[in-house]
């Protein structure tokens, strides 16, 4: 997913997905990256007013933000405190184009701020989703929402204008790596007009939470999962999401093949030119 930019509203998430790579921001505040991640949560309130800020910088050059780049920006808490909302009205008071990262459905309050975005080619919605199966969905990302009001919500989104794409990402090995033709038809269905893969990757302290999940959770398959995360390992975060090794190019074969008969598109581009100040736009109208 190309960005310049990448902006947090929350640290923390409330979703609490097992594999989440964040989880070890959390552990270098000296907070658990297990509970602590999920509970303890930061917020940024100001973090309109600084995006406005920024913007209203001589010199600043527009680029593509990404939202949500390390936690969800529509996790619950944005429901009371509305920081991701605040920031998306910023961005279309500037004409700044965003990506949104997201696993939840609460998106859809801002459907109309959303739509509008869109219409200048100013927003693309990225939807994660790794697997249909609600109950290892439910185990896996305890507090997200399930494969099917996700799929509606991208279908709602679609339906709006909105461009959104699927994130099949993390694919776990053995445990959803048979999901990938599944999940792309079904995005593909809902609307997604572009898809993204990325393989597990675990680090520092999530791999022994990881570790210890499978333990609970998926004993029979523990240690074979841990062994192809090991064996498709890259040693840069690209390389890793690419994955390497036989069974890594396997995985993207497939996926490719799978985008291609589907018909997938690639992710659209946004508009940078448009980028200017609040209420510019409307003079120029008066006096055009
Ligand atoms: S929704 Fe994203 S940020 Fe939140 S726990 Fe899951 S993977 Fe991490």
């Amino acid at each position: 997913m190309p960005f310049d930019y990448g902006a947090n509203p929350y640290r923390g998430c409330e979703h609490g997905c097992i594999y989440c790579y964040a989880r070890e921001r959390h552990a270098e505040l000296g907070l658990s990256p297990g509970l602590d991640f999920e509970s303890r949560l930061f917020d940024k309130p100001h973090a309109a007013a600084l995006l406005h800020k920024t913007f209203s910088r001589a010199g600043y050059k527009p680029g593509i933000i990404a939202l949500g780049t390390a936690t969800d920006c529509y996790q619950p808490i944005e429901r009371a405190l509305k920081i991701t909302r605040a920031m998306l009205e910023v961005l279309l008071a500037w004409h700044h184009p965003v990506r949104i990262i997201t696993k939840a459905t609460l998106i859809l309050r801002d459907l109309e701020l959303l739509r509008e975005l869109a219409a200048s080619h100013l927003l693309v919605v990225h939807f994660s989703l790794i697997t249909l199966d609600d109950e290892l969905s439910r185990r896996l990302e305890p507090r997200a929402a399930g494969p099917g009001p996700r799929l509606r919500a991208m279908e709602r989104l679609a339906g709006a204008g909105v461009p959104v794409g699927v994130m099949l990402a993390p694919v776990i090995p053995i445990l959803t790596d048979g999901d990938i033709e599944t999940v792309l038809g079904a995005a593909r269905h809902a609307g997604a007009s572009f898809a993204e893969m990325g393989l597990l990757r675990l680090s520092g302290a999530v791999h022994g939470l990881f570790a210890q999940w499978l333990a609970e959770h998926a004993p029979d398959s523990a240690r074979r999962c841990l062994a192809r995360v090991a064996e498709t390992a890259g040693s840069s975060m690209a390389q890793s999401l690419q994955g390497q090794g036989p069974y890594a190019h396997m995985l993207q074969q497939r996926f490719a093949l799978a985008r291609r008969r589907l018909g997938f598109g690639v992710s659209p581009d946004l508009r940078l030119d448009l980028f200017r100040p609040p209420g510019s736009g409307q003079q120029l109208e008066l006096f055009g």
